[in-house]
């Protein structure tokens, strides 16, 4: 990754909005895309690409035929997806895993540069003490759809897989709703985090082990949802093993690698399982609704910042440090 000059986007056209991105949250998916393992499926990496999905921006100018809540200098939070909208999962309601979806940073170059031009629906303003929090309303809104996904209700107890962002996200928008979690890692530091952001939190020792303690906290019969952040394989198998039956298995962590299931879990427990792929303009809508209400706590998950001119540094560091870091956010000065 490099740092490099290039020339200036000029006005919106029609239906498109200029901004000046303030803040970029670097993401598990930057760290797949920029070391080429993003799958074929998802478009795979193509180069050169400036990287950035996650976007907290000021608007810089505001193109013809926008809808008028849209104003210069308003803050911003960037929804990185676009659909084609006449695929089949278009077609029945999941524009998020449209056959020719677009990510901005991914397919298109996103947020790490001064400006960037979007399609106004990808725009959302944001009441947001700073761009450093309004870039989180889009880890913000993978968890909400991966909340809507499991139907979680506000009285279930929901077991949360993986205390990454993505993870302790859906913890604080299923706590939001009124649900138990109970948030299981490797990792001390990161269930301190989400003891903080009220969840309960369990060490991962043994899949066995947690299948059984995890079966235990959920209640009779075992958790009613249980949801994966991590991808990985044992984490995936223990899902599927400790949700009660009748229950939802969601899947959020992204991974190629292939997880063996016991076959019988998902028949003689009638377990729905679930994919979740980013999110929708709803549920975006939505993510944004939960930033502004919980500003501090997820203000919390900022662990390092860094400066544009160091993006390079930026990356180079949170690959490198993976236990270390929370959340990277790049700011623009
Ligand atoms: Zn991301
Ligand atoms: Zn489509």
């Amino acid at each position: 990754m490099s740092v490099v000059d290039r020339p200036e986007p000029g006005e919106p056209g029609p239906g498109q909005v200029l901004v000046h991105p303030e803040a970029v949250g670097i993401c598990g998916s930057d760290y797949h895309f920029f070391s080429g393992h993003l799958s074929d499926a998802a478009g795979g990496s193509q180069f050169p690409r400036v990287l950035g999905h996650e976007v907290g921006a000021t608007i810089a100018a505001v193109g013809p035929e926008c809808r008028a809540e849209l104003s210069c200098g308003q803050r911003v939070a960037m929804l990185p997806i676009s659909a084609c909208g006449s695929c089949y999962p278009c077609s029945v309601g999941h524009p998020n895993a449209c056959d020719n979806f677009a990510l901005v940073g991914i397919h298109t170059d996103g947020g790490l540069q001064e400006l960037l031009c979007l399609p106004q629906e990808q725009v959302f303003p944001i009441q947001a003490a700073d761009g450093a929090l309004a870039a989180l309303a889009e880890p913000v809104s993978v968890a909400v759809h991966a909340v809507h996904r499991g139907r979680i209700r506000p009285d279930e107890r929901v077991v949360v897989l993986g205390a990454g962002p993505i993870g302790q996200c859906v913890a604080v928008v299923a706590r939001e709703l009124g649900a138990a979690v109970l948030l299981v890692d490797l990792q001390e530091t990161r269930l301190e985090l989400a003891r903080a952001l009220g969840a309960e939190t369990l060490r991962w020792t043994t899949a066995a082990e947690v299948v059984a303690n995890g079966r235990e906290w959920g209640g009779a019969g075992g958790p009613p949802v249980v949801v994966d952040a991590t991808g990985v394989p044992a984490a995936v198998r223990a899902m599927v093993d400790m949700a009660a039956s009748a229950g939802r298995a969601v899947q959020v962590g992204m991974s190629t690698e292939e997880a063996p299931i016991r076959i019988g879990s998902l028949t003689e427990k009638e377990l729905d399982l679930l994919g979740a792929s980013c999110c929708t303009g709803e549920d975006f809508a939505e993510a944004v609704g939960v930033v502004e209400r919980n500003a501090d706590a997820l203000g919390r998950l900022i662990s390092h910042e860094f400066v544009l001119a160091q993006a390079p540094e930026a990356i180079r560091f949170a690959m490198s440090n993976p236990t270390e870091v929370m959340k990277v956010v790049i700011r623009d000065e």
